[in-house]
């Protein structure tokens, strides 16, 4: 899943309990920008397959650290320990729980999307996934419909603070769609550590505008 994985964060900024939309970017995308910078040094491992239909034609067969339910939990707790020590007396424990839920909620969204091949202890025999990118007529649906319900309960509970806040909300929502489409209709990315770098580059261009973002509403 890619822009899914936003859904929940804009909604909690919409609840006002959320520590920030440019915190909450990062976390829900912190085991696929953990992916990245292993897979640049292949220490996880993917590789084309353009024998799969649908989307992401490509083969993530060892994710051990990231992607196993197992490994998830621990990039949870640790982010969720970070969070502790960084947060203000009195929001600690909400934030840490807060940003620890946020980041597991990326396992469980993954499994929809993915073909067989979460595990959940280290690289454990039996895998997992639902494996919706083989049907784009019921994922495109489905990422755009999280994205956008996510994205309305966070306009209808924030207000812009100047001419710049009724903007940043839109250009974010223009960005993360072109990068979707561009992600869905193109072939991914051969060279192994382009595709790590084009894969981390977005997501923190994503947390960045999405801090910018946050500033400018109330
Ligand atoms: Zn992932």
């Amino acid at each position: 899943m890619f822009v899914g994985h936003y859904a929940p964060v804009f909604a909690l900024a919409a609840a006002r309990r959320a520590p920030g939309l440019g915190a909450g970017f990062v976390a829900v995308q912190l085991v696929d920008l953990g992916f990245f910078s292993l897979s640049y040094f292949g220490i996880e491992k993917w590789r084309a397959n353009p024998a799969l239909e649908g989307f992401m034609p490509i083969d993530l067969y060892y994710m051990p650290f990231t992607h196993s339910l197992a490994g998830s939990a621990a990039w949870a707790l640790g982010a969720a320990a970070v969070t502790a020590l960084v947060s203000p007396a009195g929001r600690r424990a909400l934030n840490a729980v807060i940003i620890g839920a946020l980041v597991l909620s990326h396992w469980l969204l993954d499994l929809i999307v993915h073909r067989h091949d979460l595990p959940l202890i280290h690289d454990s025999e039996e895998k997992f996934g639902f494996a919706l990118w083989d049907q784009p007529a019921l994922v495109v649906p489905l990422e755009l419909g999280l994205l956008f319900a996510g994205f309305a309960l966070f306009l209808r509970a924030t207000k812009p603070k100047g001419a710049l806040g009724a903007v940043m909300p839109w250009l974010l929502l223009a960005l993360l769609l072109g990068v979707q489409a561009f992600n869905w209709f193109t072939p991914p990315e051969p060279d192994p550590a382009l595709f790590s770098i084009l894969g981390v580059s977005a997501y923190l261009i994503f947390a960045a505008l999405a801090l910018a973002t946050d500033r400018t509403r109330a």
